[in-house]
């Protein structure tokens, strides 16, 4: 039985390279290139020119004509077709957009993640024709905006808890609830509004259904949400008092929201990483440009090793994220319709760069990074949602590995249960038993990766052997009883985060050096390699503890602190 090799990431888990779906790294058409330069440089004069970020951070809104004037750019309906009312730009170009509006202003790019890539297009894929219809093109012009309403206060992670209802009645639905975190919130006029459409009955997974709601009668925009950062995104609390439905608001088969939430969101953290590889960018430069303006013993502080190390790692990392998003962007638009893994962990693999890189930048700038009047402390506040925006990362590690072993599990019980009946289940024994053969023999191999990559490339190969090995004994070892082992699952997330990481950059490495030669790649060699060294020592810890973790004593640890009430020494 062979690997899903729809999913370059799935594949992975059965220790297989599916190079033909990241060979080659994808480009923005030629004939599209054009057109997103226009826009990404017409983006960049506006921020320039026409925001105080500052501002927006201190009043905690966009400042007047800020929205009109993101809606002349087109910022609302970047990839939606044009005869929808979009820009029709590819998910490549949409995500360069992206990044360059949230270089200048995080809030800024929020907003139109929240609702392009979120409202909307939750509309989009899952919308009648009749809902399209009525909405798509209001929204793709940004006449209208929307936002998505999923999260309560008792059920962010855990949407199973969800107390929001839409009860039926004669002629439609009768919608009761309040959500608390609504990014967009106050410029809305369309919400995405997940309820509980089965009774609550505490112990029982709900139905939920997403339903669109118009601002109007029973429907309450704020308060606003004081937050650490990302203060003029609109982050509000919308409730819903008593709002009365038509029967086709629902969207989606009634019942299935578990499913568009989830499919929304896995495609929405394609543009949440350009999101944040914007961020990242941005901090990049300022610190570069830091670092050679602040003098110290007579020298640039740049000039000194240490900062030197520092600036190092900021643009390996920064080359591994934009690598990652561009290619999980350009494989959605080749039409590869599994994604999910890949968005995940790059959206995780970038919150985190992005926020050490803002710890880093802070740091450089010394007492003044303390302070308030550099925007580090801004940015170092912004970048500080993205570890939570759409689901937090521990719960995004854990979702990446199960997903990621759900296939090797498959294949696993469905070998067992041959084992038990061997005539039924000769073709699958036989399968397996070839392939083990041919494990045995050789590694796959990645072979349109460029040989001045060779180690970097033998790195990736060997790994993802290890991950294949890891995944086989952790099922086998756990069984059933994988979800619980957390711990498990984060090393093997953040074995795959690497993997994946380490893929994009010798895949977009190897295009360089093709198209300008090794002196003209340089720069992308270089960026490899380095980062490469650094996946290779988190790889190899993340695979030692799978076997000799010390799980059982940090638990316990733990325990014992419920009990204690906290940390139970002091020296008096
Ligand atoms: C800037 C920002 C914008 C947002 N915008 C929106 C929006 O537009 N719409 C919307 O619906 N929501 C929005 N949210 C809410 C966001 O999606 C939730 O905060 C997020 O999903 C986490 O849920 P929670 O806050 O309830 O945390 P909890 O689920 O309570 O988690 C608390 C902690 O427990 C951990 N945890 C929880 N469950 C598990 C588990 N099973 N295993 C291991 N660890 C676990 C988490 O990792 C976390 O560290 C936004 C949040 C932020 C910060």
């Amino acid at each position: 039985m062979s690997a899903p090799e729809s999913s370059f990431a799935k594949a992975l888990f059965f220790g297989v390279v599916a190079e033909e779906l990241i060979y080659p790294y994808p480009r923005i058409a030629d004939e599209a290139l054009g057109a997103t330069h226009e826009l990404v440089t017409r983006v960049r004069r506006f921020t320039e020119a026409e925001l105080d970020s500052a501002a927006v951070d201190r009043e905690a809104r966009l400042g007047p004509g800020t929205l009109a004037r993101m809606r002349e750019l087109g910022l609302f309906g970047l990839s939606v077709p044009q005869k929808l009312g979009g820009s029709g730009l590819s998910r490549m170009a949409a995500a360069r957009v992206l990044s360059e509006l949230s270089a200048a202003d995080a809030s800024l790019g929020l907003v139109a993640v929240a609702h392009g890539s979120i409202g909307l297009s939750a509309l989009l894929s899952f919308g009648s024709e009749a809902q399209k219809q009525r909405w798509v093109p209001s929204l793709s012009r940004g006449e209208q905006l929307s936002a998505f309403a999923l999260t309560e206060e008792a059920s962010g992670t855990d949407a199973g808890t969800t107390r929001t209802s839409a009860q039926r009645t004669g002629d439609g639905w009768l919608l009761n609830g309040v959500k608390p975190w609504v990014t967009n919130g106050e410029n809305a006029d369309l919400f995405v509004v997940f309820a509980r459409t089965s009774r609550l009955d505490e112990g029982q997974k709900p139905r939920l259904t997403p339903f669109l709601v118009e601002l109007g009668p029973g429907v309450t925009v704020g308060p606003r949400r004081e937050t650490l950062g990302l203060r003029g995104a609109g982050i509000t609390q919308v409730s819903f008092r008593d709002v009365r439905l038509p029967a086709d608001a629902a969207l989606g088969d009634v019942g299935r929201g578990f499913r568009v939430a989830m499919e929304v969101m896995a495609d929405a953290r394609v543009a949440l990483s350009a999101w944040l590889f914007g961020q990242l960018r941005a901090l990049v430069g300022w610190t570069v440009n830091r670092v050679q303006r602040r003098h110290s013993f007579g020298r640039a502080i740049g000039e000194f090793p240490v900062l030197k190390n520092k600036i190092a790692k900021m643009l390996a990392d920064a080359y591994a994220v934009e690598s990652m998003t561009f290619l999980t962007a350009g494989l959605v638009d080749r039409g590869v319709d599994d994604t999910s893994l890949e968005s995940s962990l790059t959206r995780v693999a970038a919150s985190e760069a992005l926020w050490r890189a803002a710890n880093e930048a802070m740091q450089i700038a010394g007492g003044s990074g303390y302070g308030t009047s550099l925007p580090l402390e801004r940015r170092l506040r912004d970048a500080r949602g993205g570890l939570v925006v759409d689901g937090t990362n521990e719960t995004l590690r854990c979702f990446i590995a199960l997903s990621g072993l759900r296939g090797p599990g498959e294949r696993m019980g469905g070998v067992e249960r041959a084992m038990v009946e061997p005539v039924k289940g000769f073709g699958l024994l036989r399968d397996f038993a070839l392939r083990k053969v041919r494990e045995a023999i050789r590694r796959e191999r990645m072979e349109h990766a460029h040989p001045l990559l060779s180690r970097e490339t033998v790195l990736f190969e060997e790994s993802t052997e290890a991950l294949r090995r890891a995944a086989e004994r952790s099922l086998r070892d756990h069984g059933r009883e994988i979800a619980e082992m957390q711990q498990t699952l984060v090393r093997i997330a953040n074995v795959v985060i690497d993997l994946y990481a380490l893929s994009a950059c010798i895949a977009r490495a190897s295009a360089a050096i093709e198209q300008r030669g090794e002196s003209g790649a340089r720069r992308e060699i270089d960026l490899t390699t380095m980062f490469a060294s650094a996946a290779r020592g988190r790889m190899h810890a993340n695979l030692g503890r799978l076997e000799h973790g010390d799980d059982a004593l940090r638990k316990s640890i733990a325990s014992r602190a419920y009990t204690d009430g906290g940390y139970p020494f002091d020296v008096i």
